[in-house]
């Protein structure tokens, strides 16, 4: 690795080296992870989104004996912004650890290659550079990365055109919505 490496990430940062609101994000990232379902990893993850609004969000990872249908903490916390209809994510916090013997609470943990994608996707939604901050579970490694980052050449809605067609199509899905529910059987 050579220091023109466009891929090398940033150097970690302590907890005290960032700005209020990144310091308490990433510490709601990692109270979030108490809410982990994972009794096949041991490893829980803590997700904490951020919006435009100044609003948090946050998710942990649900795993599933059917391995595959895994949720991740990213995925959970981004979705429950979006229920809360407050999609404009600026930045998300991910902190993780073994709480199984042997526990480990040492490594960065960032968002998998899904979850990347997803946060992209959220990002050009929203007309927002997101910020990244990847932590260990001590909080004492903290690594903040642009998506563009830890995502490069990202294909997303940009990709097929559809970023400034989704506000109407959004308008468009409201507007169903109500019109179903004003249509909707009446209760006997
Ligand atoms: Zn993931």
């Amino acid at each position: 690795m050579t220091e023109t490496d466009q891929t090398a990430m940033p150097k970690p940062l302590a907890l005290s080296e960032l700005p209020e609101p990144d310091q308490r994000l990433v510490t709601k990232a990692l109270e979030a992870s108490a809410q982990a379902y994972a009794p096949y990893s041991g490893f829980a993850v803590g997700a904490a989104v951020r919006t435009k609004g100044g609003h948090i969000y946050t998710g942990a990872n649900i795993e599933n004996a059917a391995y595959a249908a895994v949720t991740c903490a990213e995925v959970s916390a981004i979705a429950a912004a979006n229920a809360a209809g407050d999609f404009e994510i600026e930045s998300i916090a991910v902190a993780g650890h073994k709480f199984v013997d042997p526990q480990d609470s040492t490594q960065v943990v960032t968002p998998c290659g899904r979850c990347r994608q997803m946060i992209n996707e959220a990002g050009e939604l929203a007309g927002t550079q997101i910020q990244v901050l990847s932590c260990n579970g001590q909080l004492t490694k903290i690594v903040k990365a642009s998506i563009a980052k830890l995502l490069p050449a990202a294909f997303g809605p940009e990709t097929l055109g559809i970023t400034g067609a989704w506000p109407d199509m959004k308008s468009k899905l409201h507007a169903a919505v109500h019109r179903l529910l004003a249509e909707k059987p009446s209760r006997s």
